[in-house]
């Protein structure tokens, strides 16, 4: 055998063998896409960081008129950067600088550079774009085949697809990661739920991507079609990302999917599209938060308050600088979602410090009548109640001058009668928010179900 063909075979040999491992286990935990990155010492990661930070800010600064002059105006030139302390010097950036500068008012690079772009749905107002460099499309998939590895995705899983493909970041973010690693992608996107079920069936999908709501629904649709997801399915992973989800839920899904059984579990996931869409952070097997790839991505915690940096441990607004973004970077980006920042080495071996699930965001936290309520709280109690179906509606009007906070739920069933569940919870939502909820009991199958990421808040106090 020629040395170039026993390499090649040898090679070869040694890959499909990583791809082999299914069942999760100490050493499959201690086990990773790129070892070097991930287990480095935090010392190194943080000369890393800074290198980064300082080449990332002389790019913004030589690229952008907008920025430079943001960064001008806050006294602050690229050479002011010499530790990561110098980070604390920058000013922030946040949503409505991308809505003024839309569309693309705020990129770095020419327009010949850019070989993609996204936007995000934009809720609330104009959407807000995005591009990518080949670079950073590249850097997308790779922080994306970390994550999906650390939950235990290896060479040899069908990955089903279920995230929104086109505009949304969530389908080629995830499409782009899972061929890195080699998995076998099947690109289904988001909806059409008997498709998903005849695929996730006739191909053996073992790993599923797609929103926490979706899984729900996909869980449900399950249970009614009488499908036996231990014996006619082989789902074991699912990494679910773009919205909020809870323990409770992880649960409960890991059950109607059947990943349990399989000897895997579900896993949490989280990014923006400001930051390049998913890949910003995601949980291992310990699943004890999610490690921010922190060579991509530097991690702040500030007080949503001041804009004070607060300390590990202290639960505030998370901020990202990306550090190697070419195309659209940012320095300073307030998420606006609330959090933890823990730096302790994880029992997987990864260094990169890890958050908290996201337990929040600071502005779409619901103040009713002076008290500040979080959706998640909600969602808490009810998920307590086996009786319930998971969708669930949260509206706040006025009633007179007052605020009203009312809470839609959905039976499972009609076992347990209406009256008494509505005063069950709401006596727990009351003991738990600290403020009056009304409770509306629907029957089974009224509220609306989602197939991206749920619309669960209805504000109507607010005039548009
Ligand atoms: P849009 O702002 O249009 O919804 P994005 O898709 O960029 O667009 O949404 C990013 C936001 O989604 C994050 O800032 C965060 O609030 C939420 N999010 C994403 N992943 C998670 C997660 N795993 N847990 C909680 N919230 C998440
Ligand atoms: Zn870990």
């Amino acid at each position: 055998m020629s040395l170039t063909l026993w390499v090649v075979k040898t090679l070869w040999k040694a890959n499909s063998l990583k791809g082999s491992i299914k069942v999760a286990s100490a050493d499959h935990m201690k086990s990773y896409w790129n070892e070097k990155m991930e287990t480095m010492p935090f010392k190194e990661l943080q000369k890393i960081q800074l290198e980064k930070l300082k080449r990332q800010v002389h790019h913004v600064y030589e690229h952008n008129a907008v920025q430079k002059k943001k960064l001008k105006d806050a006294g602050v030139t690229p050479d002011d950067i010499k530790t990561l302390d110098d980070l604390a010097k920058i000013p922030f950036s946040v949503k409505d600088e991308l809505r003024e500068h839309y569309p693309i008012g705020l990129q770095c690079v020419p327009q010949e550079e850019v070989v993609r772009y996204h936007m995000s749905s934009g809720t609330t107002g104009k959407p807000i774009c995005c591009g990518y460099t080949w670079n950073d499309v590249d850097t997308w998939a790779e922080v994306m085949a970390r994550s999906l590895y650390a939950a235990g995705g290896r060479k040899g899983d069908v990955f089903q697809n279920a995230y929104g493909y086109g505009l949304f970041t969530g389908g080629l973010g995830f499409h782009y990661g899972a061929e890195k690693l080699g998995m076998s992608v099947i690109p289904t996107a988001a909806g059409n739920t008997a498709r998903q079920i005849l695929v996730m069936k006739d191909m053996k999908t073992t790993f599923l991507g797609c929103t926490p709501s979706y899984a729900q629904l996909l869980g449900e649709e399950l249970e009614k079609e009488g499908i036996d997801v231990v014996d006619e399915l082989h789902l074991r992973l699912s990494l679910f990302g773009a919205e909020p989800w809870t323990d409770e839920l992880r649960e409960r899904v890991e059950k109607s999917l059947g990943l349990k059984a399989h000897g895997g579990g579900a896993f949490d996931h989280y990014g923006l599209t400001e930051m390049t869409g998913p890949g910003v952070a995601s949980e291992c097997e310990a699943k004890t938060g999610l490690h921010v790839w922190s060579d991509h991505f530097l991690p702040e915690i500030i007080d949503p308050e001041t804009g004070e940096q607060l300390g590990p441990g202290e639960k505030g607004e998370l901020v990202l600088t990306t550090l190697s973004k070419e195309a659209m970077p940012f320095l300073r980006y307030r998420t606006r979602d609330i959090t933890v920042l823990d730096f302790a080495e994880c029992a997987c071996g990864r260094t990169h410090p890890r958050i908290k699930k996201i337990m929040g965001r600071s502005d779409d936290m619901l103040i009713i009548r002076g008290v500040n309520v979080f959706p998640s709280q909600i969602e808490n109690v009810l998920l307590q109640h086996h009786e319930l179906a998971e969708p669930f509606q949260i509206i706040i009007n006025r009633a007179g001058a007052l605020d009203q906070l009312v809470v839609k739920v959905e039976q499972r069933d009609t076992k347990v009668s209406r009256d008494s569940l509505k005063k069950v919870l709401e006596r727990e939502l009351r003991e738990n928010l600290m403020v009056s909820v009304l409770v509306e009991v629907e029957p089974p199958n009224t509220l609306p179900r989602f197939e991206g990421k749920a619309r669960r808040i209805i504000d109507e106090r607010k005039v548009y």
